[in-house]
């Protein structure tokens, strides 16, 4: 047989009435069939130029074709199973909200409410009412508002409380967090006047005390987040500085990041201090993520004194980095678990994963195992690791955990975990010495069926 010339390619009509496309053809825009019928008559085309055998069989092209569609009918973001064991996953959206707080995103979204209206009065109100009250129970301070994100909150602080003037920071915070939050970026995008003190390793609280004059705006102490510096260190306590602060009539803000709202110490994590230590410790302001420990939606929350509050709240950044009514309903539901501490343990996702006994992931990975091993094609084993909480928060804090170790026969580690995150639902699970792992940290039981299901058809021989 001679080999096939662009002439016996099928018209773009014949395509499109043949039998596998007249199922998508009853839901798809007729422009969309028809733009993938011709990028899969083009690839042919190009395949053929480069002299490669081509397949110009009627339904096997039409079957091309409805992969096609499948793989661009589906929306850019997607839901993925995070079997890495890294609670706190960027990459994957950082927490997953509460049950009370998707609810509360779900009313918001779908109808209007009264965002900046009293109802008792009838009056205009602020949105951040909205998370005031919540934000002050939770940490003990006078007052409370909420911008878009952590670093939002920073910028904000600085230019509405320092703009034009000295922001002074130890020269050991001067660090980047994950990404593109570099301290002196954000202080230079701010309007504040970078002024450091100190060394990498140590600053007094005489550093800071000479590095006072009059142009100062305020202190600011940044947690380094997922950097550390070990050895001869020194820096002054959260109370030294606030004394130093009241002193000269100067706000400290404390930039917490990762926002701790429970001591965890009972579950074997390091002490560190809480959102409400800070204040009590006699910061102005504490800023931290509403998307890390606190295990809420993204946002950046300024908790503190109230004339400071009210002096950022009417800057005009806060226009544009205020939040939208959805996160700000999931800010208020989260926050109000935190009056039940045993209760957000429970139901905030974040606080119940990082939380749940190794015994308990161990009985959940045997019947998960169970399951996996009536997959054909597939090895596993039930073992022990380590994880992290991830997002920068406790970077020196190992976690155990217990994890699904597998390989399917016949599949690379890369092609398998590929498949698993090409999938439906997409999979991402961790790597190690050639098998891929699923960390029970984060899998939580009701994502069993999904998972054993995706495992099972990337399993498959091809
Ligand atoms: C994570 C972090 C930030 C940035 O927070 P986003 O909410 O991601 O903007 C800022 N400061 C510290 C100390 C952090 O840990």
């Amino acid at each position: 047989m001679s080999s096939p010339t662009f002439r016996d390619l099928p018209a773009v009509a014949a395509v499109l009435e043949s039998a596998a496309l007249i199922e998508v053809r009853r839901h798809l825009p007729p422009a969309d069939v028809t733009a993938a019928i011709r990028a899969e008559l083009d690839s042919l085309r190009s395949q053929m130029k480069n002299g490669s055998r081509v397949d110009l069989s009627l339904e096997p092209l039409a079957q091309r074709v409805l992969d096609r569609l499948h793989v661009t009918s589906q929306p850019t973001l997607r839901p993925v199973i995070n079997a890495t064991g890294i609670v706190l996953h960027t990459n994957l959206g950082r927490s997953c909200l509460a049950e009370s707080a998707v609810s509360a995103v779900w009313r918001a979204a779908r109808g209007y409410l009264n965002l900046e209206l009293n109802l008792e009065t009838g009056k205009r109100s602020h949105r951040s009412d909205a998370i005031r009250d919540g934000l002050r129970r939770l940490t003990g301070a006078e007052s409370g508002t909420a911008v878009n994100n952590c670093a939002a909150a920073t910028i904000l602080v600085l230019k509405s409380l320092a703009f034009g003037k000295e922001a002074i920071v130890s020269r050991g915070q001067l660090v980047e967090i994950g990404g593109s939050f570099r301290i002196p970026e954000i202080m230079a995008a701010s309007g504040a006047i970078l002024k450091e003190v100190g060394t990498t390793n140590i600053t007094r609280l005489s550093d800071y005390e000479r590095a006072i004059g009059p142009n100062t705006g305020l202190i600011i102490r940044v947690h380094p987040s997922n950097f550390r510096i070990r050895g001869f260190t020194e820096t002054p306590e959260i109370e030294e500085l606030a004394a130093l602060g009241k002193k000269h009539n100067l706000p400290v803000v404390d930039d917490v990041g990762s926002g701790l709202s429970i001591d965890l110490t009972p579950f074997g994590f390091p002490a560190e201090p809480t959102v409400a230590d800070g204040i009590r410790a006699g910061a102005d302001l504490v800023l931290f993520s509403g998307d890390k420990l606190l295990g809420g939606p993204q946002a950046g929350l300024i908790a503190g004194r109230a004339d400071l509050v009210k002096r950022i709240e009417t800057d005009p950044f806060m226009r544009a980095f205020r939040l939208d009514k959805m996160t700000l309903a999931a800010l208020e539901a989260t926050l109000r678990l935190y009056r039940d501490p045993a209760r957000a343990l429970r139901e905030i996702p974040t606080l119940r994963m990082l939380t749940t006994p190794v015994a308990e992931l161990q009985s959940r990975a045997e019947t998960l195992a169970s399951r996996l091993r009536e997959i054909p094609n597939l090895s596993i084993r039930v073992d022990t690791d380590s994880t992290y909480v991830g997002g920068g928060s406790m970077p020196d804090h190992p976690i155990p955990t217990v994890v699904i170790v597998a390989n399917a026969q016949g599949i690379s580690e890369e092609e398998f975990a590929s498949r698993l995150r090409r999938g439906t639902p997409s999979v991402m699970a961790r790597s190690r010495d050639g098998s891929v792992i699923f960390d029970l940290r984060t899998v939580e039981p009701d994502h069993f069926d999904a998972l054993s299901t995706a495992i099972t058809v990337a399993a498959a021989a091809s």
